[in-house]
């Protein structure tokens, strides 16, 4: 069985649930093989094993950490040309992308970016795409060279698979390019205790119907009794209500949860781009002609302040 290079996004060791969903669709093109870099690369063998990687191609060279994107384009690189795989997959973040996009260049492939789903097709895996601000589903697959594909989280179910996960040693000689953007700094995010929103499999959003800053705690009670990340809309943003990092849509971030509840939000199609993929739609507005409501699952026409209580309470006494 062709192999399918799975590049892992780790830290320190610790696999992210998106690599794993990674893995579920590298099976069905053929035989994952990982490669993790960085510290802890090695450590990663034993989740990447249990979740169908047949082998682990591993380098924690100081270089990953030390420098931007370029030295991880090298190793995934190395590991191409090692394993002469069938796709390379990558998860969507703005690194992720950058890498996946730099390596397609470098060995001649087309690329697919923010993929939904991925299945085999007699002719290349074949990749399902939201586009157009998510009015339109396209599925294609790349038509020269071998495909290098990145995956949204959320797209794929996480499935243990019994495999071997054997480590083995990447070797890497890095190109001129790699030191030439060094990391002066790093400051870890001031943590939430939240998952990050473009990973999360709920999301709880607020916008302007939300009505200042002092009122988003609301937002964050229905999130946290769910387990949820919360976002907001740029409407929101703006208004200093909550931070950036936090923003969905078109200028924001995209998200593709199992479950997004927008809370008065209008739905204007800036927002929805980031959002449109989501798997279950709720929306609470108290405005039933809202143009949200033509893309939910479920909708519930009332005023945020009632209904918002009512929902985390009824969630928290389950
Ligand atoms: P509004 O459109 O004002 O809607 C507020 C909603 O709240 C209304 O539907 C109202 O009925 C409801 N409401 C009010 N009070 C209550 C209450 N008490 N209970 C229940 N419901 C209530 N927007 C984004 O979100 N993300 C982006 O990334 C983004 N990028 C953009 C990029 C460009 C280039 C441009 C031009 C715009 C962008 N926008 C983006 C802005 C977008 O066009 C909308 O202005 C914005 O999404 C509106 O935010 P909102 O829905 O919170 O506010």
């Amino acid at each position: 069985m062709a192999e399918v290079l799975v590049l892992v996004d780790h830290v320190d060791g610790a696999v992210r649930k998106p690599t794993l969903e990674l893995l579920t669709l590298a099976r069905r093109i053929g035989d994952p093989v990982a490669v993790a870099l960085g510290a802890g690369a090695e450590s990663t063998a034993g989740v990447l094993g249990e979740h169908g990687a047949v082998k682990v191609l591993a380098s924690d060279a100081p270089e990953f950490a030390d420098y931007l994107v370029v030295p991880k384009v090298d190793a995934l690189q190395a590991a191409f040309e090692a394993v002469s795989p069938a796709a390379v997959l990558v998860v969507s973040s703005a690194e992720g992308k950058e890498i996946a996009a730099r390596l397609a260049l470098r060995i001649g492939s087309g690329i697919i970016t923010d993929a939904t789903d991925l299945e085999a097709g007699d002719e290349g895996p074949v990749a399902t795409q939201a586009v157009f601000a998510a009015s339109y589903t396209t599925r294609s697959r790349v038509s020269r060279g071998v495909p290098v594909i990145t995956v949204k989280p959320n797209s794929a179910p996480v499935e243990p698979a019994a495999a071997a996960g054997a480590v083995e040693t990447l070797a890497v000689s890095f190109g001129e390019g790699a030191t030439g953007t060094k990391v002066v700094s790093r400051t870890p995010r001031e943590s939430t205790g939240r998952p990050e929103l473009t990973e999360a499999a709920i999301v709880v959003s607020g916008g302007r119907g939300v009505n200042g800053a002092e009122n988003f705690p609301l937002i964050e009670a229905l999130a946290d009794s769910l387990g949820a990340a919360v976002g907001a809309s740029r409407a929101a943003v703006d208004a200093g209500w909550y931070p950036h990092t936090s923003q969905v849509g078109q200028t924001g971030k995209s998200v593709s949860p199992q479950l997004y509840i927008a809370s008065g939000i209008s739905g204007a199609i800036q927002h929805r781009a980031g959002m449109q993929t989501s798997k279950t739609i709720v929306a609470i507005n108290k405005d039933a002609e809202a143009p949200i409501f033509e893309l939910v699952d479920y909708g519930v026409v009332g005023d945020l302040f009632t209904v918002v209580p009512q929902l985390t309470e009824e969630i928290n006494t389950r």
